[in-house]
């Protein structure tokens, strides 16, 4: 059986091969962290005067009118939404 590593693994091959493993598994975890809207009573409306443009988890995007992104929570999340993970912005 022929392998494309020379027998036995150079030590800089090996550190490389670990290298990548690691890097691979690390954006694994960092693309599976966030959690599903249904978990944490996502709407896609206010609450009072709560809404996501005013919390601190949230990433508005290039256009303030089009949806953004959540640091915690998984999809696209426009300004109005509101979830139970709700954290005003301070000031
Ligand atoms: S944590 Fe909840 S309320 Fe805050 S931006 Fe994310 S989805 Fe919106």
């Amino acid at each position: 059986m022929s392998s494309f590593l020379p027998s036995p693994p150079t030590r800089r091959i090996v550190l490389i091969l670990g290298l990548g493993a690691g890097v691979s598994l690390g954006a694994a975890s960092a693309a599976l962290a966030k959690t599903p809207k249904s978990a944490v009573g996502y709407q896609t409306r206010p609450s009072g005067a709560n809404a996501c443009a005013s919390c601190t988890s949230f990433l508005p995007a290039a256009d303030p009118a089009q949806a953004g992104a959540c640091k915690i929570v998984d999809g696209e999340i426009p300004p109005t939404g509101w979830c139970a993970l709700y954290a005003r912005k301070a000031g």
